[in-house]
């Protein structure tokens, strides 16, 4: 095909806006969000099919890649029909993950590998990693950071109480995460708890960053938060 002049400079232009922009179309995705769910906030309604035992501190959810425009990219090639016996993720690995991303429902056989597996069709498909690479940074990231200990030392804590979203925002302003919230019923009122906390991590994985503007609270009216015990 022969290009005229004007075509030939259309395509550098687009090429180096979307270069400048920084968008996703070499990788198909900007950076990640780590989700964080605080597990009584999973568990603490009557339709929710917890396993007995429910942690106390911040499990994974997922990282799920993102683009800089809300998007989402998501089942991509590369599914597998079972992440711990696909024999693609090492021991060690699959030990951290047992500790870190349990799966909080009943069911199923092997309910954690259920839940990876559900995770990596879904989400780390999309990543462009292979398995071993994808669930190791996964676990790594979540390990690098302590969101309780964060949330503790600014006087926010799992004890029922209802907190300000600014005070909330500045305990994380390291991080200037996603709050994501989700309903209660407690004494016969209704509450917005902390149900996620969604972090930003850089494309290649390798490091948890602030996601670079204000603290956003999803689903979280405009009153306090409550954070659940
Ligand atoms: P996603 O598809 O990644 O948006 O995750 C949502 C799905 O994961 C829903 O079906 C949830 O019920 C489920 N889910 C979220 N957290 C857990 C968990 N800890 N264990 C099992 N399933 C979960």
């Amino acid at each position: 095909m022969k290009l005229n002049g004007a075509a030939v400079a259309t395509v550098a232009v687009v090429t180096l806006l979307s270069f400048l922009a920084g968008t996703s179309d070499a990788q198909g995705y900007d950076f990640f969000y780590l989700v964080m769910q605080w597990p009584r906030a999973v568990c603490n309604h009557p339709r929710s099919n917890c396993r007995p035992a429910v942690p106390q501190t911040f499990t994974i959810h997922g990282m799920w890649p993102q683009t800089n425009s809300g998007g989402s990219p998501q089942n991509c090639p590369g599914s597998l029909r079972d992440v711990r016996s696909s024999g693609r993720v090492d021991r060690t690995t699959l030990g951290a993950m047992d500790r870190q991303w349990p799966n909080l429902k009943r069911g199923g056989r092997d309910p954690n590998s259920q839940f990876w597996t559900h995770e990596w069709n879904k989400h780390g498909t999309c990543s462009r990693m292979q398995p071993q690479d994808y669930f190791r940074r996964v676990v790594d990231r979540a390990a690098s950071v302590d969101l309780l200990r964060l949330l503790r030392s600014n006087r926010i804590q799992p004890d029922n109480r209802l907190y300000r979203q600014a005070d909330i925002e500045a305990a994380l302003n390291v991080y200037d995460p996603v709050v994501k919230c989700n309903d209660v019923r407690s004494g016969g009122r209704s509450y917005k708890q902390i149900h996620e906390i969604r972090l930003c991590v850089q494309m290649d994985g390798n490091r948890v960053v602030s996601c670079g503007r204000r603290t956003q609270f999803r689903s979280c009216g405009n009153g306090d938060i409550r954070f659940s015990r």
